[in-house]
């Protein structure tokens, strides 16, 4: 009928009806098949059945759109055209596969039936064609076998570890005396598939089915359906592919790799796709169907070094197809092959996957050699930001994890707060790992924790990685991790530390202080004893310095990169860091300021100062123990002013609740500490209980703090203010600019903001009159309240930029505490409730329409606004992509992460200007 749609797209014989831009209707592997068909490269003809109908099909309880079998009918007719064979004939008996094909390939997550077609007379036909009766016995048993499990659902029961029919093959192979397959003969095999259609039917209560179409129909309901069996599912969750993609379903030809030894099957990079390095490589079966490669059941050859040799003139046309395919595509293709007596047929191609470090050379050496642009290189499909990962941090070797997995040593899996790889002994208490730290530097260490506080800083230092029992991606643990570029999992739920034992348990498994342990920062998982790690490059040359720039690829494929990058970017890049040397290592990654030096870390090295200042019973008390905190900040702030040599510093007054610094948990754990207090202070020991436990909050992240503490005692606030602007009047009078911007927490009124501001310029004014010398400086605020975003217009009156505080404002605009989510948000991503976590990625509906409400009130006060983003999501590729849309000035994160925040932004320009 002229008005029903499209359903099936032919390819073959150098013609298509699909093409490569119809991905999303025909799937990766669909439209390459059209594709490959048109540029002429030889592909066996077949058919495309779009994604649509897949959906059709799931919401109409297996039902097909009407017209569908009309055009299948049709373009079975043109596929037997054009390979000159006829389904179920008893002369040339044309088979055929059905394949699956999503928009983004999920490898081995759907299903596959070859040599459909097959019946007890097309089979003979075939071994007569071929002239080849035990390759025809052999497909026939092998179809039999595939069929049985995917569409008929003839498998491993509960009870049976075995598959029916490899048991029943095995039987075959030990009754024939024979170690392989391929060694049965024709007339074993043809047992064989007696033996396995009696277990069909004694399992199923049905025959098989022989008649070649209803075959064809039975695989496309199994290659739909598997859209939305488990595995694929769970992929798709992983890898956020949205469940209403839908498969498409490829109908193909079948060519033979198993007629005899002029034939092959195997599947090719066109590129080495691990390191990256160029020349043709992957792997070969001579005389074998492709499932055997994948199945992994013969060990396969690899082409480039043995295929030149066995069969040079198919090395040949594999060279030059690899060579059509990367310049059509302008990328490294993953391909698999069938060479049928001599002549090579292409049954699919896709661009290839690869790691992070393989991405960047090739992004680099495709544009050397004049294939794409720079603008291309940098594709997020290319390289997806977060990849830049593999570079910067230490990984496991790859072998090394999949033996862990093999030999049962996952232990649990917790949320991947600071990626990387570590592997160290076991370490229960902050002071324990400095301890051993100084004893043997050299000796990797794991900090396992219930969660972290801010003494846990040194022990964190000295660790090479940080696992904690509870705990969000922006809690203490975690964002400290980050920021000193260590590896860290937090939120292990089923963790449980017990400090008095000195053991880690996950149930019946329990280790002790002092055992290895390894941690993978990338995906969670925790594993007992040692992985292999192997180190970041170019962190060795950029960061330690101990390789040369000049003798590493690795390292000088990064950098020119990275100078593509900065040339598209137009959203800066700061860092937030704490200490000069943090600043440093993140300069030479390449931020452009500090845009969060959160104060409180300074605190934590001087305990016993600020906990003065906390006991204090009047205000000359408090005053005179925040002066001595003066010098100390003041000495942080000069080395943090040095090391950014003129680039903006941005300096958060202090914010966390006082109980950060003393409460009932601290005294528990140092039971001198109240004593040693009491002394100090020359008060009784129960009044330093008293006033410690004034200080619990039930929820401190949303109590006494931020600018609140500042309001209650402006001496704090003084005392900071001073210290910043005496330190940049220091390091202006050594030459060097300085532009401090002090940032004021948590504001959610003006008045906030307005009484903060006030003694900040008058304390400014002192200094400046004091010394004679001034320097420019601002004062903003964070945006981390959604109020403070819905009141931007007026908060922009006073603030003279913004910096949304992303972890505060996803806590608060969700109602979600960013310290105890771990809980349950494992089980909320399971369950599709949320696609991601919320405190790693902006949640672009809830928090990010607070950050555009926040972006436009603020600007239409000050419409030149600098506005920036601190939380831990401006190092999430996706959030940096974000703020770019937003229109942010800058988004800041922690120092390994800049790089990747750099490549995320750039790409994000290009993408939006297209
Ligand atoms: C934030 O809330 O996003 C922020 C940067 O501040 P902190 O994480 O220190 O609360
Ligand atoms: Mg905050």
């Amino acid at each position: 009928m002229a008005d029903t749609p499209k359903y099936v797209y032919f390819f073959g014989g150098g013609q298509a009806d699909g093409s490569t831009d119809m991905k999303n209707s025909l799937g990766g592997k669909g439209a390459n098949l059209a594709e490959m068909t048109r540029i002429g490269v030889q592909v066996p003809a077949g058919f495309t059945i779009p994604t649509e109908v897949c959906n059709h099909f799931s919401d109409n309880d297996g039902a097909y759109p009407d017209g569908l079998r009309e055009q299948v009918a049709t373009a079975l007719t043109q596929v037997e055209d054009v390979m000159g064979a006829k389904l179920g004939c008893d002369t040339n008996p044309l088979l055929v596969s059905c394949r699956s094909g999503a928009r983004e390939s999920m490898p081995g997550m759907m299903d596959t039936v070859l040599n459909i077609g097959l019946n007890d007379n097309s089979v003979q036909a075939l071994a007569n064609h071929s002239g080849n009766e035990q390759f025809a016995w052999d497909s026939y048993r092998r179809f039999i076998q595939m069929f049985g499990d995917v569409v008929l659902g003839v498998r491993a029961g509960d009870d049976e570890h075995e598959d029916p029919f490899e048991v029943l093959l095995e039987a075959k192979k030990t009754a024939a005396g024979v170690k392989y397959d391929s060694e049965l003969s024709a007339e074993q095999l043809q047992q064989l598939v007696a033996e396995f259609k009696a277990e069909i039917q004694q399992r199923t209560g049905q025959n098989f089915p022989d008649d070649p179409i209803d075959q064809i129909w039975s695989a496309v309901g199994a290659v739909f359906g598997s859209w939305n069996n488990d595995r694929a599912i769970v992929y798709r969750r992983d890898y956020g592919i949205p469940h209403g993609w839908g498969t498409a379903c490829n109908v193909q030809a079948m060519v033979y790799g198993n007629l005899g030894d002029d034939c092959a099957t195997g599947v090719g990079l066109t590129r080495d796709c691990s390191m990256g390095a160029p020349g043709f490589n992957g792997d070969y079966l001579i005389n074998a169907q492709g499932e055997d490669v994948v199945a992994g059941i013969r060990t396969p050859k690899r082409i480039e070094t043995s295929l030149k040799d066995e069969m040079p003139e198919v090395y040949e046309q594999l060279e030059t197809i690899g060579k059509t395919l990367e310049n059509h595509y302008q990328d490294v293709q993953d391909i698999e092959f069938t060479v049928q007596k001599g002549r090579v047929w292409l049954l699919q191609t896709r661009n290839a996957k690869r790691t992070g470090f393989a991405a960047v050379r090739i992004a680099v050496d495709l544009v050397n050699e004049g294939l794409i642009t720079s603008e291309q290189a940098l594709e997020k499909r290319r390289i997806p930001a977060d990849d830049l990962n593999q570079l910067l941090q230490p990984v496991f070797d790859p072998q090394g994890k999949a033996d862990a997995e093999a030999d049962g040593r996952l232990l649990t899996k917790g949320i991947n707060a600071g990626p990387g790889a570590a592997s160290g002994t076991i370490c229960l208490t902050a002071a324990e790992a400095e301890r051993l730290h100084n004893i043997n530097p050299d000796e990797p260490l794991i900090l396992v924790r219930r969660e972290t506080s801010p003494e846990d800083l040194r022990g964190m230092r000295a660790a090479q990685g940080i696992l904690t029992a509870f705990g969000g991606a922006s809690s203490h643990a975690a964002l400290v991790s980050r920021q000193m570029g260590k590896t860290c999992i937090v939120g292990a739920n089923e963790l449980n530390v017990d400090y008095t034992a000195g053991t880690v348990s996950v149930g019946d498994t329990v280790l002790k202080t002092g055992d290895p342990i390894s941690i993978d920062g990338f995906t969670g998982e925790v594993f007992t004893g040692m992985v292999k790690t192997t180190e970041s490059e170019i962190v060795n040359v950029l960061i330690k310095n101990t390789i040369d720039p000049d003798e590493s690829l690795a390292y000088q494929n990064y950098a020119q990169l990275m100078e593509w990058v900065d040339q598209y970017r137009t959203l800066g890049v700061r860092t937030n860091a704490d200490l000069p040397d943090q600043a440093i290592e993140a300069v030479a990654f390449g931020a452009e300021g500090i845009g969060l030096c959160r104060t409180e870390h300074m605190f934590l090295e001087h305990l016993e100062e600020i906990r003065e200042m906390i006991l204090a019973r009047d205000p000359d008390t408090r005053l005179a123990a925040i002066n001595r905190l003066l010098p100390f900040q003041q000495e942080e702030f000069t080395g943090l002013f040095r090391a950014m040599q003129g680039r903006p510093v941005t300096i958060r007054l202090l914010d966390p609740p006082l109980h950060e610094f003393l409460s009932e948990r601290h005294l528990e754990e140092q039971p001198d500490l109240a004593d040693r207090l009491a002394t100090q202070l020359g008060i009784s020991i129960d009044e330093v209980r008293a006033r410690t436990a004034e200080l619990h909050e039930e929820n401190p992240m949303l109590g006494h703090r931020g600018c609140r503490l500042g309001i209650v005692y402006p001496e704090i606030t003084a005392m900071q203010a001073r210290a910043i602007m005496q330190a940049a009047v220091t390091v202006a009078a050594e030459g060097i600019d300085v532009h401090p911007e002090v940032m004021v927490p948590l504001v959610a009124f003006q008045t906030e903001i307005d009484n903060q501001a006030d003694i900040v310029r008058k304390t400014a004014e002192a200094v400046f009159a004091e010394t004679g010398t001034t320097v420019d400086y601002q004062i903003g605020t964070m945006i981390e309240v959604p109020r403070a975003a819905l009141r931007s217009d007026e908060i922009a009156e006073t603030a003279e930029f913004f910096s949304f505080g992303t972890n505060d404002l996803t806590q608060t605009c969700l109602g979600m505490s960013r310290d105890d989510y771990g809980g349950f948000i494992g089980y909320y991503q399971e369950n599709d409730i949320v696609p991601f976590d919320p405190f790693q990625s902006i949640d672009p509906g809830g928090v990010g329409r607070l950050i555009e409400l926040g972006v436009a009130g603020g600007r239409s006060t000050r419409s030149d606004l600098k506005i920036g983003i601190c939380g831990e999501h401006g190092g999430d590729p996706a959030s940096v992509m974000f703020c770019h849309r937003a229109g942010l000035n800058y988004v800041s994160c922690s120092p390994y992460r800049v790089p990747i925040a750099r490549l995320a932004a750039a790409q994000e320009a290009l993408a939006s200007a297209t």
